[in-house]
C-alpha cells in the first residue's frame, strides 16, 4: 500500500511525500478511507502509531474539496476543529497541519491557554479554517463570543482517555454541546473504558472502529 493509492488530493499527497513518508502505516491505512469517505471514526490507537496523521489528512482533504462558505467580510468560519488534552500536542498537531496542508489554501491556529487572550482573538477574526485546541480555552472564547462553533464540519477528539483521565469530561461535554449535530465526528483513544464508550456512544453517529 502506498500513499497515492488512499485517493488523497494532490496538493496533500504531495506534501506527503515531500515529508519523506512513503508507506501508510496500519491505522492511516485504515482510517484514511473512512474518513475521506464521510464517515465517523472510532479509533484506539496510540501515539507513535501514526494517527495524527490519520485524521489530518483525510481532514484536509475533506475541507480542500468543499469550500468554505464565507462571512460578509470574506472571512472563512472555522470549519474543522481538534480538540487535545494538553497544549504541547495541541502544538504538534496544529504543526502537522500546516506541514501536510503547506499546498492547501486553507489556515490553521493553534490555541491554548496559559497565554494572552488578545492575540488569539485577533487571529480569530482574521478567519481561521482548521483549529487545533485544549478544551479550556476553547469554553473561554466561546463563552466570551469570540469563537463561532457553529459551522464546524469534522470534529476530532484526540486522546480522549487522556482528556478525562486530566479532568476535563464536563469540558468536553460543554464543546459537544455547542457543536453542529450534523457533523462527522472521529474519536481517538488508547484505552477504551465505559466512561470513553458512552462518550464515543453520545458523539459518533454509525462509527467505523479501527484498532491498531
Ligand atoms: P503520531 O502517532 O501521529 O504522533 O506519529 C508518530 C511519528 O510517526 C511522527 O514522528 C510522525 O512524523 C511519524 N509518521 C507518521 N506517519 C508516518 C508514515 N506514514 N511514515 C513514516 N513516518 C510516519
Amino acid at each position: 500500500m502506498t500513499f497515492d493509492q488512499l485517493g488523497l488530493a494532490e496538493p496533500i499527497l504531495r506534501a506527503v511525500l515531500e515529508h519523506g513518508y512513503t508507506t501508510p502505516t496500519p491505522i492511516q491505512a485504515q482510517a484514511i478511507p473512512i474518513v475521506l469517505n464521510g464517515g465517523d471514526l472510532l479509533g484506539g490507537a496510540q501515539t507513535g502509531t501514526g494517527k495524527t496523521a490519520g485524521f489530518t489528512l483525510p481532514l484536509l482533504h475533506r475541507l480542500m474539496a468543499q469550500p468554505a462558505v464565507r462571512d460578509a467580510r470574506g472571512r472563512v468560519p472555522v470549519r474543522g476543529l481538534i480538540l487535545t488534552p494538553t497544549r504541547e500536542l495541541a502544538a504538534q498537531v496544529e504543526e502537522s497541519v500546516r506541514t501536510y496542508g503547506k499546498y492547501s489554501k486553507l489556515t490553521s491556529m493553534v490555541m491554548f491557554g496559559g497565554v494572552g487572550m488578545q492575540p488569539q482573538v485577533d487571529k480569530l477574526r482574521r478567519g481561521v479554517d482548521i483549529l487545533v485546541a485544549t478544551p479550556g480555552r476553547l469554553l473561554d472564547h466561546h463563552q466570551q463570543g469570540t469563537l463561532d462553533l457553529s459551522k464546524v464540519e469534522i470534529f476530532v477528539l484526540d486522546e480522549a482517555d487522556r482528556m478525562l483521565d486530566m479532568g476535563f469530561i464536563h469540558d468536553i461535554r460543554k464543546v459537544l454541546a455547542v457543536l453542529p449535530q450534523a457533523k462527522q465526528s472521529l474519536l481517538f483513544s488508547a484505552t477504551f473504558s465505559d466512561e470513553i464508550k458512552a462518550l464515543a456512544e453520545r458523539l459518533l453517529n454509525k462509527p467505523s472502529l479501527v484498532e491498531v
